[in-house]
């Protein structure tokens, strides 16, 4: 089988993150994140690309987006270096569709549903590891031991940008610019909704049926 090239997209919270993983573990392939990226090079000088403000973090900590041309770059880097992905948080706008569709074709599209109520209540209990990613939940996905990943044992952190001010914020943005993402793939044979407001074992059972069905 030739390693799937998988776009997910969906709300900040939706669990894009946590269903990649599932995802590039079951089929082999890279998680390309445009979020991780941007947090491991939070303070890269970005002066010389037109943008308003010299580094993402200012950008990222009030939950609006980075220039396309930083984002572009560094998906489009990291497309060309993989065998197969899934690709999480790009595009976001309509302008990173058109981009994405001179780098590369796509086997499936997902896209994650869940309601805005839900939505708060996963981005504000969320905590990540440190040191390797993982995502957690307070409560709806709790670490064996409280603030240490069971992956790794590393320190579980609240993100900069997951207080209630940022996430209403980003949400804004989801609607604004990300809807019309997901509205300008809809008709493809290729785009399947899932109902992410399931238990994380069900949305991921869905997510492994429609894949399995799209790359057959
Ligand atoms: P995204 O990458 O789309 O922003 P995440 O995968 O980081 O979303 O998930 C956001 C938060 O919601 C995390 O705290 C995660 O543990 C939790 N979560 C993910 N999927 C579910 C689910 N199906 N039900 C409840 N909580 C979930
Ligand atoms: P979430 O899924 O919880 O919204 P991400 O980790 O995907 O968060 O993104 C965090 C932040 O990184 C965004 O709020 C934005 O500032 C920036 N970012 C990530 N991906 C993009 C993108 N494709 N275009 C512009 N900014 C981005
Ligand atoms: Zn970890």
């Amino acid at each position: 089988m030739v390693a799937p090239r998988i776009l997910i997209l969906g709300p900040p919270g939706a669990g894009k993150g946590t269903q990649s993983s599932n995802l590039a573990q079951e089929y082999g392939v890279e998680h390309v994140t445009t979020g991780d990226a941007l947090r491991a090079n939070k303070q890269m000088d970005i002066s010389d690309m037109d943008a308003e403000y010299d580094t993402p973090a200012a950008y990222m900590d009030a939950g609006d987006l980075v220039p396309d041309k930083v984002v572009n770059a560094i998906v489009e880097k990291a497309l060309s270096q993989a065998n197969g992905f899934v690709l999480d948080g790009y595009p976001r706008n309509l302008e990173q569709a058109a981009e994405l569709e001179g780098m590369t074709d796509l086997d499936v599209v997902l896209s994650l549903d869940v309601s805005r109520e839900e939505l708060i209540d996963r981005l504000t209990g969320r905590r990540v590891c440190d040191d390797c990613s993982a995502n957690y939940h307070v409560e709806f996905s709790p670490p064996e031991e409280a603030g240490v990943c069971d992956e790794c044992g590393g320190d579980l952190i609240q993100r900069d940008d997951d207080n209630e001010g940022s996430v209403r914020n980003r949400l804004d943005v989801f609607d604004e610019n990300t809807q019309p993402v997901i509205d300008h793939y809809r008709n493809d044979d290729d785009f399947v909704v899932i109902d992410g407001e399931q238990t994380p074992g069900e949305v991921w059972a869905d997510i492994r049926a429609a894949v399995d069905a799209q790359i057959e």
